[in-house]
């Protein structure tokens, strides 16, 4: 099924969650056992994030400096494919415009069809941290929503492709919307009307970035509706586990903690896993009684903590 089907099948509030796929090396059972933790709480839908390939530099012994293109986290489509098949779960694969070409998006829809899988996060991606060079035969979207368009044609039949153009495939399509706004945006307002753009051209469900100041995502969801946009709304939550993390998600994520958290953990840094759970169980707690759509934990395969605040609720 897609989300918007489990989303307006639903009376309630839905539990879903998203994994990382592990690290170049590792193997499936990094996957499983996440999935396998959560299992029991019946998540309705599982995301699977996409990394495109990076430039890493190593420095050889004579002191010369080699430089490798590879992708540090492979795997999103065949990770999806294991978790639906083996689990029963839907998955949700994310597909990004930076790093792939057109044509390889064109490719990867038809591997996940194959798969049976049909549903997909439209996102951009972060920004690639080398130069890649496309074969000047090749085309590359550039903003999500060029994706999203080009989701669209594919779910119409029009392929880049002509010879696979008798084969519509079906695709649920998320995007990514940001309470806190988009770092990039040059206003909440602006990035809005950018985000009524992705679900104009065909985006049918919104999945959030990660917040931790409830009142940020009930305003954004309100002025998304002042704005016209009436798809679900999915709330994105991340238990946290340490002192670290205090700094490193916002730095990464562009997003804001409530003092008295702040506070709380650094007054007990042995504690710091319990005073997180506890707050984000707070949290789902409001957000619940909102009845909104899902509560989408970040697990960034983390499945402990998270167990202990969804077993609450799920
Ligand atoms: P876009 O919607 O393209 O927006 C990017 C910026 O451009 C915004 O500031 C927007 O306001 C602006 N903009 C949009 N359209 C226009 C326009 N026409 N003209 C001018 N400005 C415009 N990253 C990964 O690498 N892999 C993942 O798997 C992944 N999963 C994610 C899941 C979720 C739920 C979220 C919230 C983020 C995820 N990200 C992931 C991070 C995401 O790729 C970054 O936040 C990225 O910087 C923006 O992606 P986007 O899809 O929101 O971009």
């Amino acid at each position: 099924m897609k989300v918007i089907e489990h989303i307006s099948k639903s009376n309630g509030t839905l539990f879903s969650f998203e994994i990382v796929p592990p690290p170049r090396g590792k193997t499936i059972t990094a996957v499983t056992d996440v999935v396998e933790t959560l299992l029991p709480h019946n998540p309705s839908w599982i995301d699977v994030t996409a990394h495109p390939a990076g430039a890493y530099y190593n420095e050889r012994p004579d002191g010369t400096i080699e430089r490798k293109i590879y992708k540090k986290r492979p795997g999103t489509i065949g990770i999806c494919g294991v978790i639906q098949n083996r689990f029963r779960v839907d998955t949700v694969t994310h597909l990004l415009t930076q790093g792939f070409t057109k044509e390889e998006t064109e490719d990867a829809m038809i591997e996940l069809n194959f798969l049976g899988i049909h549903n997909v996060l439209a996102l951009r991606g972060d920004g690639l941290n080398y130069n890649k060079q496309y074969d000047k035969s090749r085309s590359v979207n550039h903003y999500a929503i060029d994706l999203v368009k080009q989701i669209n044609d594919v779910k119409n039949g029009r392929f880049l492709d002509e010879l696979s153009q008798s084969l519509p495939l079906d695709f649920g399509v998320g995007v990514a919307g940001y309470p806190e706004k988009h770092f990039e945006a040059p206003s909440l307002k602006l990035d809005i009307q950018h985000l009524k753009d992705k679900v104009d051209a065909g985006a049918d469900y919104i999945a959030t970035q990660m917040f931790f100041k409830n009142e940020k995502y009930f305003q954004f969801v309100e002025l998304c509706r002042q704005a016209g946009i009436q798809v679900p709304i999915v709330p994105g939550i991340k238990v946290i586990k340490n002192l670290k993390q205090f700094n490193s998600v916002p730095s990464n994520f562009y997003v804001d903690f409530p003092d008295e958290f702040v506070e709380e953990a650094h007054a007990n840094p042995k504690h710091v896993e319990e005073i997180g759970i506890n707050f984000a169980i707070k949290q789902c707690e409001e957000l619940v009684n909102a009845k909104v759509p899902s509560l989408h934990f970040y697990v960034m395969n983390d499945a402990k903590s998270v167990a202990q605040v969804v077993k609450k609720f799920f």
